[in-house]
């Protein structure tokens, strides 16, 4: 396994890697890897030759205030874990070199896909995941990057900047992966206190408390929400930030469940801010 921090030196070792015929598979993330991050790694090496992981703590996707500075870190864990999932080369730039002082170029993805819901609590976020999205697959030189359904609109805004950049490569999602008691996978779940983590549970508990009061025919979205607010309010530690259903590719708020509703959610406990989303009915089910 081959460890790069050069941009150039990454840029021509790709170049080289496709001129030779291989396929390329490469999977960003922020570092301090979980089952989450492994998963996308083991399906990325099914589909490519060369698998390809990315370790940047993207300085442009934090909001004034947010956590990067006290980001979890542990490069020599990740590398070990990296090995272990058969990846061929770990890219692990500088922020300085991704974004030099004389920096002017951004992505900007527009309408309610990045104004709502994480949009509209972390202004400018997805315009920070857009950029270094489309720098990293300008380096790496992909034909398939695999990222989390975890991160569910950050997926469709990729979707929608690889399709309208008509950038050539294959953006698969992944299911959520999550700890035994159901919460979702999280490099910020190690700022949880022993209390906090059980009070965290409220966002699985909800999702799976919204999927049974759909499969049960209660379809109202006003009520689903009601009954889940209530839920979630019951943790003293926990304070909701957004709780919403929508249709899973146009965002919009629905009135009522089907199919294509997404139930997600945003909710700080004690000062960690946690996301989760999930679909409320299968086919069968529907109202
Ligand atoms: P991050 O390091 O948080 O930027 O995440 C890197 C990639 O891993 C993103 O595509 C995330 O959606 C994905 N990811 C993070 N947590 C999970 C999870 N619990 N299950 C599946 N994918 C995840």
């Amino acid at each position: 396994m081959d460890i790069i921090t050069d941009i150039k030196a990454m840029q021509d070792r790709c170049f080289a890697e496709r001129a030779a015929g291989r396929t390329i598979a490469f999977v960003p993330t922020m570092g301090f890897l979980h089952e989450g991050h492994l998963s996308l790694l083991r399906e990325g090496r099914r589909r490519g030759d060369l698998l390809v992981l990315s370790i940047f703590v993207n300085p442009a996707q934090f909001g004034q205030g947010e956590d990067l500075d006290r980001y979890p870190r542990d490069f020599a864990r990740d590398e070990q874990l990296a090995r272990a999932c058969g990846v061929d080369l770990i890219f692990y730039p500088a922020a300085d070199a991704i974004y030099p002082d004389d920096y002017a170029t951004f992505v900007n993805v527009v309408g309610p896909l990045t104004t709502t819901l994480e949009g509209a609590s972390r202004p400018g976020h997805f315009r920070g995941v857009a950029t270094v999205v489309a720098k990293l697959l300008i380096i790496v030189q992909p034909q398939v990057a695999l990222f989390g359904r975890k991160d569910f609109q950050q997926l469709a805004v990729v979707r929608r900047m690889t399709t309208d950049l008509n950038l050539p490569v294959e953006i698969v999602g992944m299911p959520i992966v999550r700890e035994t008691d159901g919460l979702a996978m999280s490099s910020r779940n190690v700022y949880l206190s022993d209390a906090e983590r059980q009070q965290a549970l409220s966002l699985s508990q909800a999702l799976a408390r919204g999927r049974h009061l759909a499969a049960e025919g209660v379809c109202a979205v006003g009520e689903v929400l009601a009954a889940l607010r209530a839920m979630i309010e019951a943790q003293p530690a926990a304070r909701i930030d957004y709780l919403r259903i929508c249709h899973r590719s146009s965002f919009l708020e629905q009135e009522r469940i089907d199919v294509d509703s997404v139930l997600l959610l945003a909710v700080t406990v004690g000062k960690t801010r946690l996301i989760d989303n999930g679909s409320l009915l299968d086919e069968a089910e529907a109202c």
